[in-house]
């Protein structure tokens, strides 16, 4: 039998199904008569206590391998706990309807639930995961169950874990404790469990549904987190082919390691700049880790968003000054706050807009409001003295937008002289290209900025006007569309010609199988996630841009998408390619 889920990486592990059993599943229900009411809002008080005692216990004794996620997701359970939708209103069910703490929790659970699903932004519907996660830490500490996983549980090298969820308070476990791989029921793409999983490097897929129905305690499973499969009892035959391919894997992974010092150059000799994309302070750790060099996109909205206040000046100055002294000389592209559509922080929301992505998003938020857009630029500027950085502005449509962009620099700047602090006067400024308008006029924007990055994901959303995060139509976000990459050709061959530095900071550039159709189409400049460095370095060591020239010319001629996606297929065969 196999079950398809949500693949979020680490390769293929071959093991023993261990079932996590939840809290939650058979709640008791009981009547509590008055005189005991106070004794149960006091147990319940009581749970809410542990509970946030042992989260913060944990958060303390995060081991140093850990993934750096790990203890702001623990903050944001522990904001969670003390939510009075979780730590107060089960009270209220306690006294109104006289009934025992578990099942007013579970009453209040279930309300949540509701709730959470009517929201439209996925992100935020997600999060619905992490209410369950603390809640159910809360059901344990109620019925005196053991809420750490590591505790009453022998873990083997072999053992699967199957969980209906696991919560990052769980996953701190993972380093001490060896695991061969672990599978959950719900969660999504975005979900903290899925980001855990990536950065653990553990195999996983999540979002099975039912797989905790469907399989026996010790029972042979394999987990393909690749593609994000769960085989249960497979026979002899699969088994077999799992352990090649567990086998391929592994090497692979070895190999890439081996490059993290080797310098990105072609087999003809070109060498090709390889950045990463951040979003965090820590994300550093990573990008040294796998020697980028350099910062091609820090999304600095994410420090905007979990708050109720602007970060200040100082603040974002101390911010920034981390990162590029964490960059160590290396370049740091620090793109401007690009919230809205996707990214609203709390004091933000387009309620009544139609289209979100169409709204007030972006550089719009910014040229609305001025002096939070000019204290962003300050810090910046201030912190530009600390190493090399470049100011970036995002989703630019247009020059008059371009212009007020310099115009409100230009302010930034006095006001600096004006207050005498130092800053990086000559600091380079870009725009990011991820609307068409700005790709069909990129010729005119350069002459007012020193570079370009060009943001596929939003590209192409605009481009064939698919939502890049709606599940629906997702068939149709095509990367390889001939639409897009006629935009591209034109971007690239402009910057080129007008001598100016292109990157691409999309999804795109950090993906193995479009790495050499971007070479052929002449980009030079990769910003992708940091753990996509290896894969595409691995790439661009066995590839020779002379070679891939005339292959790509014939793909960027074709219009067919169907016959792109052949023409690709090509380009990546460096065989085929060499024979040609
Ligand atoms: C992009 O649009 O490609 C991009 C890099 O920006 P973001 O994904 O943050 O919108
Ligand atoms: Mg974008």
């Amino acid at each position: 039998m196999a079950l398809y889920g949500v693949p979020v990486g680490g390769g293929i592990a071959i093991g023993r199904a261990h079932l996590l059993q939840q809290s939650m599943d058979d709640v008791p229900h009981y009547a509590i008569d008055d005189a005991d009411l106070s004794a149960e809002i006091e147990r319940f008080e009581e749970a809410i206590k542990a509970t946030r005692r042992q989260l913060e216990q944990l958060r303390m004794s995060i081991p140093e391998n850990a993934p750096t996620e790990l203890g702001a997701f623990i903050s944001l359970h522990l904001m969670l706990l003390t939510d009075v939708t979780i730590s107060r209103e089960p009270v209220d069910i306690i006294k109104a309807q006289k009934v025992n703490a578990e099942w007013a929790l579970r009453r209040q659970t279930d309300k949540l639930t509701e709730q959470f699903d009517t929201i439209e932004d996925t992100y935020l519907r997600e999060r619905k995961h992490d209410m369950l996660q603390v809640v159910e830490r809360v059901f344990k500490n109620l019925r005196g169950q053991e809420t750490e996983l590591a505790v009453n549980l022998e873990l083997f090298d072999d053992t699967i874990l199957i969980a209906a969820d696991l919560a990052p308070a769980d996953t701190v476990h993972f380093k001490d404790n060896r695991i061969a791989a672990f599978v959950t029921d719900y969660g999504g793409p975005t979900s903290h469990t899925a980001i855990l999983g990536r950065s653990l490097d553990i195999p996983s897929v999540i979002s099975l549904h039912h797989a905790r129905a469907l399989i026996q305690e010790d029972e042979w499973v394999i987990v393909d987190g690749i593609d994000g499969v769960l085989i249960v009892q497979p026979d002899e035959r699969t088994l077999e082919e799992y352990r090649e391919r567990a086998r391929e894997y592994k090497s692979h992974k070895r190999r890439l390691n081996k490059l993290k010092n080797t310098a990105a150059t072609t087999e003809d000799g070109i060498n090709i700049e390889i950045l990463a994309n951040i979003e965090t302070v820590e994300d550093m750790t990573a990008v040294n880790k796998n020697t980028a060099d350099g910062v091609g996109l820090f999304r600095s909205e994410f420090i905007f968003m979990n708050r109720d206040t602007l970060p200040d000046e100082d603040e974002q100055y101390q911010l920034y000054s981390r990162i590029i002294k964490k960059a160590a000389g290396k370049p740091v592209t620090i793109r401007t706050m690009d919230l809205g559509a996707d990214k609203n922080p709390r004091w933000f929301g387009q309620p009544d807009a139609l289209n979100p992505a169409l709204g007030l998003t972006g550089i719009r938020l910014c040229l609305a409001e001025p002096v939070m857009f000019r204290t962003q630029m300050r810090a910046i500027l201030r912190a530009g003295v600390h190493g090399e950085v470049r100011m970036m502005w995002p989703m630019i449509a247009s020059l008059s937008e371009l212009r007020q962009c310099h115009a409100h620099l230009q302010t930034a700047k006095e006001q600096l002289l004006e207050r005498n602090h130092h800053f990086a006067e000559n600091i380079k400024v870009g725009i990011m290209i991820e609307i068409p308008a700005a790709a069909m006029m990129v010729g005119t924007l350069l002459k007012y900025v020193d570079f370009i990055s060009v943001g596929t994901n939003d590209l192409i959303q605009y481009t064939l006007a698919v939502d890049r995060g709606s599940e629906a139509v997702s068939y149709l976000y095509q990367p390889t569309h001939p639409a897009v990459l006629k935009l591209l050709a034109h971007v690239f061959r402009t910057a080129q010609r007008m001598n100016k530095p292109v990157s691409v900071c999309g999804e795109m550039a950090g993906d193995a199988a479009l790495t050499r159709l971007l070479l052929g189409m002449g980009l030079r400049r990769f910003s992708m996630h940091p753990a996509s460095i290896l894969g595409v370095k691995d790439v661009i060591l066995h590839s020779s841009i002379e070679h891939l020239e005339a292959h790509t010319a014939r793909l960027l001629r074709n219009d067919d998408p169907a016959r792109a996606e052949e023409l690709l297929e090509k380009i990546n065969h460096p065989e085929t390619i060499k024979a040609a």
